[in-house]
């Protein structure tokens, strides 16, 4: 197996008052080349401070405990800022929730992709952004070229960045909830992008909590909760047979047929700031035993849950 990148014992965390709150466990991760590989769960489990230390994006008051992060056989963690600003935008890019906060809204579409810096040829320039605003489906190009981010719809903003990450030929792209603003119908387009730029040989990391789609685009997913991995499989095994009671309740909530009472996950997501004993899911459980409330599951074939182990 090929794989693009490799996540190995990562801990992460934020100083909060006088407290330092873990909000990543332990992550070890493997992501195969070509492929999508989604990252689920509710808001607060971790995904996208997981996605901010891949890139080195986290905020003042985090701290990286431990662990690694190889892409192509080099270490993030250990990069120089100017020399993880060159990987950024370049090897790997991100689609960001908000399309918005990507664009600058003072230059015009064409002055932003001019400036992808993997551009090297400047006659050609134009022949390439105008490629890459074909491959993601925009019509009438010469009109988005000279507009400005303001002037153009979510959808249509959200297919300028992927242009821009074709552009800047980034092996591995970070997708942070990038349907998340848009109606069904964009997002399914944007969504078939994607998989468009899987075919053509790119690695994606989906962050998503929305179930949904996972099954129809992700070749592999990975079940978080509150920083720990909980569960991970291939999708087909993942949707066909879950185990953890977690990844059941995020699947029984889904919609499915007409007339079908959807589920309730009981309870929310608690704070980073609340320390929970044993698995940290037991007070959400319909099926929490009594060592659940202070054994910690270890993920053990795919699952981490004492029903299992
Ligand atoms: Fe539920 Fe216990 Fe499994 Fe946690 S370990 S998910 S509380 S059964």
């Amino acid at each position: 197996m090929d794989n693009i990148l490799e996540i190995k014992n990562l801990n992460v965390g934020f100083d909060i008052e006088d407290n330092f709150y873990f909000a990543l466990n332990d992550i070890n991760l493997t992501f195969e080349k070509g492929k999508i590989h989604a990252i689920a769960g509710e808001s607060g489990c971790g995904k996208s401070v997981l996605i901010n230390t891949i890139l080195r994006l986290l905020p003042k008051n985090s701290r990286i405990k431990s662990g690694e992060i190889l892409f192509k056989d080099q270490d993030l963690l250990k990069l120089k800022e100017k020399e993880i600003r060159k990987i950024r935008g370049n090897s790997i890019s991100l689609i960001p929730q908000d399309p918005f906060m990507s664009l600058n809204p003072l230059y015009t579409i064409e002055n932003q992709l001019l400036e992808v810096p993997s551009i090297k040829d400047r006659e050609n320039k134009i022949n390439i952004i105008k490629g890459a605003l074909e491959e993601v489906k925009i019509k009438n190009i010469d009109t988005v070229l000279k507009s400005y981010p303001h002037e153009l719809s979510g959808g249509m903003k959200q297919r300028v960045i992927i242009a821009m990450a074709l552009i800047s030929k980034s092996d591995l792209i970070l997708a942070d909830e990038p349907t998340t603003a848009l109606d069904v119908t964009v997002s399914n387009s944007i969504l078939n992008l994607l998989l468009e730029l899987k075919n053509k040989g790119k690695t994606i990391i989906l962050i998503t909590h929305d179930l949904s789609i996972v099954s129809n685009y992700c070749d592999t997913t990975t079940i978080m909760y509150l920083g720990d991995i909980v569960e991970i499989n291939s999708s087909d095994k993942l949707f066909k047979n879950p185990l953890h009671p977690y990844t059941k309740a995020l699947i029984g909530a889904l919609p499915t047929s007409r007339g079908k009472k959807l589920e309730n996950i009981k309870g929310q997501i608690s704070p980073i700031t609340e320390k929970i004993k044993g698995c940290k899911f037991h007070p959400r459980c319909n099926f929490a035993m009594e060592k659940c409330c202070c054994i910690k599951p270890k993920l053990i074939n795919n699952v981490a849950c004492h029903l299992y182990n």
